[in-house]
């Protein structure tokens, strides 16, 4: 019996899981170093998903690992209400630096879902403290993620995220996903199709009035449900309706940031700013959770306009930890050194040619690329939808390479560490994958 084996898989009831699947079966790790886990039998995971696409400056950063023992063990925990610690402030001034002084303040949270909760809350805040209390309608759309809180699954376009909780937010429009194989297959980069999608905006302020419209949502790329490109000039018009009626722009950036895109954020990529933007994973590269939402220095200005006392009633009992604060600083400062961003450009061809090359492999019907970002789409099995990605990705374990799969879509987004052996590792095994997958 391997002493690293848990007693019992009775207990925990896992997220996002087959549950009595994975018992029956289950994928123990127990260990990781830079771009491998290694698993519960000692078997090398080579990880091609960045853990849950949060870690990519790689698992077990001396930097890192160091910064988080010290902070634990010189400040476990310190309250952010009416107080502070200097890590918090110290912070956000860097990432006001990485973020390209693009935006003026940042609000830390522990999560992604929580982040765009809190964006989404400041976003009505906001429009109230202007005295335009009537602008509360949210604007998502199809097929994006924006976590698991009311707000996020309101807004996010997930069927199977909604329908078991029937209550959601009231006042949520959706926008039309941009997804589309038969004009876009096969596609590089931003897609050539579908940048008058960005106009449905018009068609649900039409319908709604411009003056009920609080925000619109988006990230920037879906992630979550199969890597979805938005076609070319999609975001720049997004932005530019936003701006005509007076609604805010959120983007999403809980996968695309922390140089997913081979840039700091997808907003420096598509150079389209929105007005807020949420971010988690590489914020700590996952190492602590947390999550922080950005905003623009006019929004936080009209909550400093009101009379004195609490500007914002909202927050976390473990909003700025310290540790968490400790890993991120560490974080971005693994950014700088190890030039992680120069790495990820000068790696992303390679990167590009190797997912292009699994096309014509058996059951692929598209592939599509963006920053160190990949989407594998295969043939649904009939009648039963992602059982043949889900085969996939448990091969894929047996075979030593973590993928992920969402749907029937494989998608990939390496640490940023990622080198020219890795990626024929990855591509080499999923080939081997795809050629014996039923
Ligand atoms: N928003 C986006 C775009 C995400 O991809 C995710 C998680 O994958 C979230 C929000 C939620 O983040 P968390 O799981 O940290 O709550």
């Amino acid at each position: 019996m391997n002493e690293a084996r848990p007693q019992s898989l009775s207990s925990f009831w896992m997220p996002f899981t087959n549950n009595r699947d994975f018992k029956a079966n289950p994928r123990l790790l127990v260990s990781a170093e830079g771009v491998y886990y290694k698993d519960v039998d000692g078997n090398s995971v080579l990880d091609g998903t960045a853990g849950l696409w949060c870690v990519p400056c790689g698992h077990r950063q001396p930097k890192i690992v160091a910064a988080v023992s010290e902070m634990v063990s010189q400040l476990d925990f310190a309250p952010t209400f009416q107080m502070g610690h200097p890590a918090a402030f110290d912070l956000a001034e860097k990432l006001m630096e990485f973020t390209n002084h693009r935006f003026g303040h940042v609000f830390y949270t522990n999560s992604g879902s929580e982040a765009v909760d809190t964006a989404l809350k400041i976003a009505l805040a906001y429009h109230k403290a202007r005295g335009e209390a009537s602008r509360t309608r949210l604007i998502g759309r199809e097929r994006a993620y924006h976590g698991v809180g009311f707000g996020g699954i309101s807004v996010g376009g997930i069927a199977g995220n909604r329908k078991p909780y029937g209550v959601m937010l009231p006042g949520v429009d959706h926008l039309p996903h941009t997804h589309n194989i038969e004009k876009n297959a096969y596609s590089r980069g931003e897609p050539e199709y579908g940048t008058h999608l960005a106009d449905e905006l018009e068609r649900i302020v039409a319908l709604h009035d411009a003056s009920t419209i609080a925000a619109v949502i988006v990230e920037p790329v879906a992630g979550s449900t199969g890597v979805l490109v938005p076609p070319k000039g999609y975001l720049k018009r997004l932005r530019e309706l936003c701006t005509k009626h007076g609604i805010l722009l959120i983007f999403d950036e809980v996968i695309t940031g922390f140089g997913r895109l081979t840039t700091p954020f997808a907003t420096d990529y598509f150079d389209v700013e929105p007005d807020m933007m949420t971010t988690a994973k590489g914020l700590t590269n996952g190492t602590i959770p947390m999550g922080a939402v950005f905003s623009k220095k006019f929004i936080h200005d009209a909550f400093m306009e009101a009379p004195p006392g609490i500007e914002l009633f909202h927050g976390y009992t473990y909003t700025g930890h310290p540790v968490a604060c400790a890993a991120s600083l560490a974080t971005l400062e693994v950014f700088q050194e190890q030039k992680l961003l120069d790495r990820a450009k000068e790696i992303q061809p390679y990167w590009e040619d190797a997912v292009h090359s699994l096309k014509g492999l058996p059951h692929v019907i598209d592939i599509r690329t963006i920053g160190l970002v990949a989407g594998i789409e295969l043939a649904p099995r009939a009648g039963a939808p992602g059982a043949r990605a889900f085969a996939a990705f448990k091969k894929a374990f047996a075979d030593g390479v973590l993928i992920r799969v969402t749907g029937d879509i494989i998608a990939l987004s390496p640490p940023l560490t990622f080198e020219r052996k890795h990626i024929d590792e990855l591509f080499g095994k999923i080939g081997k994958v795809l050629m014996t997958l039923e």
